[in-house]
């Protein structure tokens, strides 16, 4: 390539990146041994001199925030978050798994328990077992209430296995609710005094407008609880409370949930013939096809890019690169896998008011808070617009008077502060 001066150089567009920096902004480039461009650029004036604004306002936000749902089940729920930073899909994915609140088997009361499982062990497994109750309909027990119909929820059990009976199986189906509250006496040393039992229930649950229709239990029938030998039995209650994942895991609403970037694979040359073919072999995931281009030819195409895993082994030991990998900084497959208790839309949902909450409580300007409240807001509606296919939103028809106001401001920065609160 012929050297050429700096000053003899052609004058960049302007108001447009180059192909490679405007790559660096966006993508995240996947070498052999490492990726690389993996850090955002927040900047806003990173490119002033080709005249570019990196900065990031509310209007900019809303016009490019989408969120397409690709699946949407009981239990599950796959969506591409497109147009957001990772600090904040990241926010949604971690507030998820600690900081969405359900009910979860807390203190077991064990009355007899001669099965070889020792109580400690059955209780574990008893507060992972995922429960069908309401979080939203619940208040946390502080250190000075006492365990009542709004805050605590009662099962018992009870199963005996006969001598020369064969083994019983105990499952989660067993658990019956106490709409009443606790049935077991509180140990006291008056014996005069009236018998008290653990909670202080003020009325039956199932007399409360939210619970009438929808009895509490548990989420699934068939979880293994114990299994009793000939003349095993075994007797508890359970008290479920309002808690966190960040206490403890069990109060986790989701199985898991995960996010990662959406593969974008580019062939840097048109492969043909058995070079094609070698390529398809390599990926395990069926990326690449073979597409047919008339006279006998045959040349490799991307096909479903999506299935990328990212296992490298169409860049590992060639000489010559054939192909790019690469992964969008802005748009996010995201997967939610409830255990049941809330369905994963509304889980979402919570997470992101979770976050308003959390921004109420930073230190930061009064003005920087209306505009995350709005980017939040705007991030629910984007979600229900998504699950229900409405037709996309137009975010300009929102609250007009308000974008206005404040669409100068830049989001990134203003993020960034709030984070750090
Ligand atoms: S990185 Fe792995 S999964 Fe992705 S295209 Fe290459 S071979 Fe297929």
């Amino acid at each position: 390539m012929p050297k050429v001066s700096a000053v003899d150089m052609p004058d960049l567009p302007k108001g447009k990146l180059p192909e490679h920096l405007e790559v660096q902004r966006t993508r995240v480039v996947c070498k052999p041994d490492a990726p690389i461009h993996t850090e955002p650029i927040h900047y806003s004036g990173a490119f002033a001199s080709m005249g570019v604004d990196n900065g990031v306002t509310l209007e900019s936000f809303c016009k490019n925030f989408k969120i397409e749902v690709v699946e949407l089940t009981e239990d599950t729920m796959e969506f591409d978050m497109i147009g957001i930073d990772a600090s904040l899909a990241n926010a949604f994915r971690r507030i998820l798994i600690a900081e969405v609140p359900t009910m979860a088997i807390d203190k077991v009361y064990m009355v007899n328990n001669t099965t070889v499982i020792p109580d400690e062990v059955l209780a574990h497994r008893l507060g992972l077992i995922p429960l069908n109750a309401d979080p939203r309909l619940f208040e946390y027990l502080s250190e000075h209430d006492t365990l009542n119909e709004r805050n605590t929820i009662v099962f018992k059990l009870a199963a005996s296995c006969k001598k020369g009976s064969p083994r019983l199986t105990v499952k989660s189906d067993q658990l019956k609710w106490l709409p009443g509250g606790s049935e077991v006496p509180m140990e006291s040393t008056n014996p005069s005094a009236k018998p008290r039992t653990y909670t202080s229930f003020s009325c039956s649950q199932d007399s409360l407008p939210e619970f009438a229709n929808k009895p509490l239990g548990v989420q699934h029938q068939d979880v293994l609880i114990d299994k009793l030998g000939p003349g095993q039995a075994i007797e508890f209650e359970a008290h479920a409370l309002k808690g966190i994942g960040k206490v403890h895991a069990k109060w986790s609403p989701v199985a898991t949930t995960w996010y990662r970037m959406l593969p974008e694979i580019i062939l840097l040359k048109e492969l043909k013939g058995a070079d094609a073919e070698k390529l398809v072999k390599k990926c395990p995931v069926n990326v690449f096809d073979i597409e047919d281009v008339g006279k006998g030819d045959k040349k490799a195409v991307v096909a479903n890019p999506r299935a990328c895993t990212l296992c490298r082994e169409c860049i590992r030991g060639v000489n010559e690169p054939q192909v790019e990998l690469r992964r969008a900084k802005d748009h996010f497959i995201f997967k939610i896998e409830s255990t049941g208790a809330l369905p994963p839309e509304v889980l979402f949902t919570e997470a992101v008011k979770i976050l308003e909450d959390k921004c109420d409580r930073g230190e930061d300007g009064v003005q920087a808070l209306e505009s995350v409240h709005l980017l939040l807001n705007f991030i629910i509606k984007a979600v229900i617009f998504g699950i229900k296919r409405a037709p996309w939103l137009d975010p300009m028809s929102m609250e007009k008077e308000t974008f206005d106001d404040i669409n100068e401001i830049e989001l990134s920065s203003l993020l960034f502060k709030v984070w750090n609160n």
